[in-house]
């Protein structure tokens, strides 16, 4: 076993992913209070005074919003790039500076076990990433909060064995719901978030059909629903020929409880 991943919650309204290896325990981003992310911990028996490090994918309040309180009560190593820390220092206040760890994309780092590769994503946040996690031979891609993928990123997270990949919105949804057109145009832009067809055209480019899992994340509570998301994902891999359940694990993800501990 290289990995356990376990989804804390993921959604709108807040994002914090936990993952193990023998060596290490990180989470990537903290969009809930401090006092959530314990209790969500506590569901999976893990003390938040073991965890190694917080890789931030960008500063939006649902991916910032616990990082500073986590860090200052378990003195916690914060890894984001410059412009996100700058971006989120508003809301998590100050970090013991030896906890303050800047990142570039495409630069390599290691926790522990972990080999980390940030890399950059299409968002309106002011230097959003996603990243690469290797142990072993095993590798997770953790993918939210972008408007388009291109090539580069589609190659990067190509073999992965884990994919934390973001089904935002159903373009009907969004277009025929309440949302303001400011933010309808937002959220469908190329620095938004990426639609479940979307997530469908780069899952059909980059799965293998090894049984790798498949997490759909950051699901919108007002223009997406579960039953949706995961029916474009499962039907549609299915048209392209891909035996699903047998070649590739969709799973959905929750927006206010943790899933099951996935181990690759
Ligand atoms: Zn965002
Ligand atoms: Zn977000």
């Amino acid at each position: 076993m290289s990995f356990s991943f376990c989804s804390l919650s993921s959604g709108s309204s807040g994002n914090c992913q936990y993952i193990e290896t023998e060596n290490a325990k990180i989470l990537v981003d903290a969009g809930f209070t401090g006092k959530r992310i314990t209790e969500l911990l506590k569901n999976i028996d893990v003390d938040p005074k073991d965890i190694d490090a917080i890789l931030v994918t960008h500063e939006h309040i649902d991916h910032a919003k616990g990082v500073g309180i986590l860090s200052r009560k378990y003195n916690i190593p914060v890894y984001a790039n410059e412009r996100t820390w700058i971006g989120m220092e508003p809301i998590i206040k100050t970090v013991k500076s030896e906890n303050i760890k800047i990142i570039n994309a495409n630069k390599n780092f290691e926790i522990k076990d972990i080999l980390v590769h940030p890399f950059n994503v299409s968002h309106d946040a002011l230097d959003p990433v996603g990243y690469l996690l290797f142990n072993e031979m095993k590798k997770i891609s953790i993918l939210t909060d972008t408007g388009c993928v291109n090539e580069g990123i589609k190659s990067k997270i190509k073999g992965s064995h884990l994919f934390f990949i973001e089904a935002n919105h159903d373009i009907e949804m969004l277009r025929n719901g309440s949302y303001p057109l400011y933010l309808k145009k937002r959220i469908l832009s190329q620095r938004g978030h990426l639609s479940n067809d979307a997530c469908l055209e780069i899952l059909r480019e980059v799965l293998m059909g090894e049984n790798e899992h498949v997490l759909l994340a950051h699901l919108s509570k007002e223009n997406n629903l579960p039953k949706l998301a995961y029916k474009t994902i499962y039907d549609g891999l299915r048209e392209s020929g891909y035996d699903v359940e047998k070649e590739v694990n969709i799973h959905l993800t929750n927006r206010d409880n943790n899933t099951q501990i996935f181990y690759i």
